[in-house]
């Protein structure tokens, strides 16, 4: 009972977290982008992730069980830096 952590699978590059984004922003491009290091900033904040208004559908949508939402929040702080 203690691990109740769905198992994440790869990206399908399905495309649904952007299909489904409310505010038009590209979650999965901001997933990768985050993931290079060192993490390309002007890059992050090119892709807008201060839209993003933490609905958290792009993470309900996963059919690969990503929570691309937290990701997508941790690239709010990048964009936010000078
Ligand atoms: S959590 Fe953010 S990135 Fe994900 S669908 Fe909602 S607005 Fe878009
Ligand atoms: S919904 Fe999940 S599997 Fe599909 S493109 Fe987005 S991150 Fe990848």
């Amino acid at each position: 009972m203690a691990e109740s952590m769905k198992k994440e699978q790869p990206c399908i590059r399905c495309a649904e977290c952007v299909n489904r984004c409310p505010v038009g922003i590209n979650p999965v491009f901001i997933m990768n982008t985050m993931k290079s290091m060192p993490v390309d900033k002007a890059k992050v904040k090119a892709l807008d992730p201060l839209k993003c208004t933490d609905c958290g559908i792009c993470t309900q949508v996963c059919p690969s069980g990503i929570d691309v939402a937290t990701i997508v929040k941790r690239s709010k702080v990048i964009a936010k830096l000078p």
